[in-house]
């Protein structure tokens, strides 16, 4: 078996299965944070899940990058940084920045959001620096890769202002949930994640690649279903919930 034949099979069955998770997710929704609940088994602190869970992904990326035969060009540097932008501040910030006292989530949901971010690491990594041959300097003027790092950081800032906006929430201590408003929590409950899948679909198109795809498909196979449970849950939980306002897609659903 070589290197290209396992990329491919991992490839593929990322995508099967990001179309299977998202189906089950419609049923049960992970538990961490609102949604934990016991049945789960043993659990871990909440921030240490989060670190556990996110770090493979920049890690994994940078190592592919570093043995990678096609990772001298500025483009393949660019990627390298808009990934790690991202991840360094998912994996090693953000965790650190969740409010919430005693919060814990189960050792199974860190374990497969541990094995999901190692593939997906060597997934996006190895195509970009290896098996895609190398992206030339003028891949950097191509509109693919314009419009697509437009729209990523367009995702990229709603999904940081949609976080800070909920971590205010809890300024003064506590575990409670409250109402959030302002920015496009005005249209829909998620835009952190609206946010997240926004960034993905833009990575997909700016590095035009079966792998880059199967990210953002899985992010929305992850988030979709997730949304859809948050917004239940508010609406359930506060009886003055907007009644305007939608899960994920503003005016839409
Ligand atoms: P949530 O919106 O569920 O929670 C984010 C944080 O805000 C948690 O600390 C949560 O507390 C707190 N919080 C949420 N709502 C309220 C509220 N109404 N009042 C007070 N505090 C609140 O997001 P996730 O934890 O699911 O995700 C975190 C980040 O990770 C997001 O940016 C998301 O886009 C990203 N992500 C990306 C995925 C991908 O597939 N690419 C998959 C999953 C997440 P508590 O934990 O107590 O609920």
């Amino acid at each position: 078996m070589n290197d290209r034949f396992v990329f491919d099979v991992l490839l593929l069955s990322s995508l099967v299965t990001a179309a299977a998770t998202a189906v089950v997710l419609v049923f049960v929704a992970a538990p961490y944070g609102r949604h934990v609940r016991k049945g789960w088994g043993p659990t871990l602190d909440n921030r240490l899940g989060w670190v556990l869970m996110e770090a493979p992904a920049p890690l994994v990326f940078g190592l592919c990058f570093m043995v990678g035969e096609a990772r001298s060009t500025l483009t393949a540097l660019v990627f390298l940084v808009i990934w790690e932008v991202h991840y360094i501040h998912r994996s090693f910030i953000y965790p650190f920045g969740l409010r919430g006292e005693g919060k814990r989530m189960p050792i199974v949901i860190a374990g497969i959001g541990f094995l999901f971010n190692a593939l997906n690491g060597y997934l996006n990594g190895r195509w970009l620096f290896t098996f895609s041959g190398g992206y030339s300097n003028l891949w950097l003027l191509d509109v693919k890769f314009v419009a697509g790092v437009l729209i990523f950081v367009a995702g990229f800032t709603i999904n940081r202002q949609a976080d800070r906006t909920l971590r205010r929430l809890r300024e003064n201590g506590g575990s409670k949930y409250a109402v959030p408003s302002g920015g496009m929590y005005r249209w829909i409950s998620c835009p952190n994640y609206f946010g997240e899948i926004v960034e993905w679909i833009g990575w997909a198109i700016a590095t035009w690649s079966l792998a880059g795809l199967a990210f953002a498909v899985w992010t929305a196979a992850n988030l979709v279903p997730r949304a859809r449970s948050h917004h239940q849950w508010y609406r359930e939980s506060f009886a003055d919930y907007p009644q305007d306002r939608k899960a994920l897609v503003p005016r839409l659903w």
